[in-house]
Parts: C-alpha cells; sequence; structure tokens
C-alpha cells in the first residue's frame, strides 16, 4: 500500500484511516495541571499575578507585566520552580495520561515555558512537552523567548504533514487552532463562553470521557 500524506481538512476514507498512525497532542494548564501563573499568585500572595490574557490581551505587554513583578519582588526561578513542583496534576490526570500513553504517542503542546513545565513533567512521569522557554539570568527571569508564533496548530499541522493522524484536547481561546487543525478535536473543561463560540469542538469535563473520546479517534 503506498502512503500519502493527510491533505489538510480532508476526512480520511476508512482505507485511509486504517494506513495512518495517530498521535493526540494535548493541551497542558487547565487540561492536566492547574493554570500556573494563578498558582504562582496563589502561593506567593501576589494577586497581581492573576492578570490573565482575558484582562490584557497583548501576551508581550502581559508578559513584560509579569516579569516586571516577578524583579519588583524578588521571586527567583529557583524560588517559582518550588512553587511550581509543589503544584500537583489535576486529580486523575497522571491515570489518565498514562492509559493513554499505553495506547498511542502523546504530545503536550503547551504555551508555558520549558523551566515552568519540568517540575510538572517530573509529576506526569517525563512526557514529551513543546512550549516555549525564558531567560533566565542569575536566578532571575529576565526574558521569554517564544519559539514559534501559533506553535500549537503548526505543530499539528506538521505532524499531520509527516502523515500522523492527529487528535487533539484543549480547555479554551489558545487552543482553538489546534483543534481545528486536528483531524479531531475535543474541548475539556473549557469555560461556558469557549463552549458556545465552538459548538463545534465536543465538549466534556470527565477524564474517562476523555479517554473514551480520543480512544475512539485512534487509526
Ligand atoms: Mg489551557
Amino acid at each position: 500500500m503506498t502512503l500519502r500524506a493527510q491533505p489538510m481538512g480532508e476526512t480520511p476514507s476508512p482505507m485511509d484511516r486504517a494506513a495512518l498512525q495517530t498521535v493526540v497532542t494535548l493541551d497542558l494548564e487547565g487540561v492536566l495541571v492547574p493554570e500556573i501563573w494563578i498558582a504562582v499568585a496563589e502561593r506567593t500572595g501576589i494577586d497581581a499575578l492573576r492578570r490573565t490574557t482575558r484582562d490584557e490581551p497583548d501576551y508581550d505587554a502581559l508578559m513584560r507585566y509579569r516579569i516586571d513583578l516577578l524583579q519588583r519582588h524578588g521571586l527567583t526561578m529557583s524560588l517559582i520552580a518550588d512553587v511550581i513542583g509543589g503544584l500537583g496534576p489535576m486529580p486523575g490526570a497522571r491515570e489518565f495520561l498514562d492509559a493513554l500513553r499505553a495506547r498511542t504517542q502523546v504530545i503536550i503542546l503547551s504555551d508555558t515555558f520549558e523551566q515552568f513545565g519540568r517540575p510538572l513533567m517530573a509529576q506526569l512521569g517525563w512526557p514529551t512537552l513543546l512550549c516555549h522557554r525564558l531567560v533566565v539570568e542569575d536566578d532571575r527571569i529576565v526574558d521569554y523567548r517564544l519559539r514559534l508564533p501559533d506553535q500549537k496548530r503548526r505543530a499539528v499541522e506538521a505532524l499531520r504533514g509527516l502523515n500522523f493522524r492527529v487528535v487533539s484536547a484543549g480547555d479554551s481561546y489558545n487552543d482553538t487552532a489546534m483543534l481545528a487543525a486536528a483531524d479531531a478535536g475535543f474541548l475539556f473543561r473549557a469555560p461556558p463562553n469557549v463552549i458556545a463560540e465552538f459548538p463545534q469542538f465536543p465538549a466534556m469535563d470527565s477524564f474517562d470521557e476523555l479517554f473514551a473520546r480520543l480512544t475512539g479517534e485512534l487509526a
């Protein structure tokens, strides 16, 4: 049988689908672990760190504001890593992820940073995480680097270009381009406004249902 890359937006025939391997891509925050910046705000008592992309849609302005706050409060990278290391995955997240990884390849696509993700990946059994990176000097966060704009969507498109069937799940606005680019996309524990705006993506709240829907899409 000749394999061909799946053109974007085409539904594979049953024959094509049987010839494809599947990769699942998952969002991190709000799906497997709590929102990291909210948790850092809670653990450090710095309420101003609760500001999110909903309050400040300009991501660069938001990150400058956060980095400035960290510097003014003298928060070191190691202290923040310690705070994040104290966060647990969502109840049931580790079991869900382990079971899913036993069935298919899983890649976590997140807009977080390597340094923030690392303590959480340790608690999730070191799954593959593609994200961005902070610039740290003398244990201080001084800047950040986005590896690639719109990286979730572009990762899914790249995987489809490698002839994988891609199935995705996420919880928020920054996931919808990824869900649309995938062969099948699901909203998990999404807020009501996201569910209402994106009715094309089935929405669910339990890991059992998400596992059933994702594995039901395996080629
Ligand atoms: Mg999220």
